[in-house]
C-alpha cells in the first residue's frame, strides 16, 4: 500500500489518508509488534450506512469497518461490516424460523452458535430444538452457497425411509444410525427438506 501524502486523521489505531494516486488509503498499527498494514479502502467521508443511517467515526479502525454490499456497482450500496453481519445474521435467523415453521417440526427454542464453516464470517449457525422426542438437534448453517442441515436422533433413524425420501436428491447427504446430514441449494429446497425430515422423523 502506498504512503500518505495528505494525512486526514491520525489516531492510536493508525493513520487515515490519500496517496499520490488520490486513494484513500489507511495504515493500521498491529497492537502487538511495531507493524503497520496498508489498505486501500472507499473513502466513507461523504456517506452514510443505510442499515444504521450513521457515518463512520474518521480513526483508522473505525473506516476499516466497511463492507461493500451488493453484486453489481450500481446496486452496491457501502455500509459498515459490523451492521452487515447483524442484519445478515438476523435475517438468516429469520429464514431458520420460517423453515421450520413451515414444516411439521415444533420449534422449542433456537440458539446462535459459533459457524461451522471456517470462512463464515457473515453467517450464523443455529441450533433448533424441536417439540419431538426422537430428536437430539437440529443445526443449521450456511456454507457458502447451500444451507447445510444436521439432525442427530435419540432413538435413531430409518434409514431405508430416508435414503429413499433423498434417493433423486443430487446433493451432498450422509445418513447414520443417529445422525442425518444435507445439503440444500435453495431457500426452497431447505424448506422442503425440513418438511419431508419432519414427516420422517
Ligand atoms: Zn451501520
Amino acid at each position: 500500500m502506498n504512503t500518505i501524502v495528505t494525512m486526514i486523521s491520525e489516531d492510536d489505531t493508525g493513520e487515515i489518508g490519500i496517496d499520490t494516486f488520490g486513494q484513500f488509503v489507511v495504515w493500521i498499527n498491529d497492537e502487538e509488534s511495531d507493524d503497520r498494514r496498508g489498505y486501500g479502502l472507499v473513502d466513507p467521508r461523504e456517506m452514510k450506512c443505510p442499515i444504521c443511517d450513521k457515518g463512520w467515526d474518521l480513526t483508522a479502525k473505525g473506516v476499516m469497518d466497511q463492507y461493500m454490499c451488493g453484486r453489481t456497482r450500481a446496486s452496491s450500496a457501502l455500509v459498515h461490516k459490523s451492521c452487515y453481519v447483524k442484519w445478515k445474521q438476523f435475517d438468516e435467523r429469520q429464514l431458520v424460523i420460517q423453515a421450520i415453521d413451515q414444516s411439521n417440526f415444533e420449534m422449542v427454542g433456537i440458539h446462535n452458535i459459533p459457524s461451522q464453516y471456517s470462512s463464515g464470517w457473515n453467517t450464523a449457525w443455529y441450533e433448533i430444538e424441536v417439540d419431538n422426542p426422537n430428536i437430539l438437534s437440529i443445526v443449521m448453517g450456511r456454507r457458502k452457497r447451500v444451507y447445510s442441515i444436521e439432525i442427530s436422533t435419540r432413538k435413531g433413524i430409518n434409514l431405508e425411509i430416508v435414503d429413499d425420501a433423498f434417493k433423486n436428491e443430487d446433493v451432498t447427504k450422509s445418513f447414520n444410525d443417529n445422525t442425518i446430514l444435507l445439503h440444500a441449494w435453495s431457500d426452497e429446497k431447505l424448506f422442503e427438506y425440513l418438511t419431508w425430515l419432519s414427516v420422517i422423523l
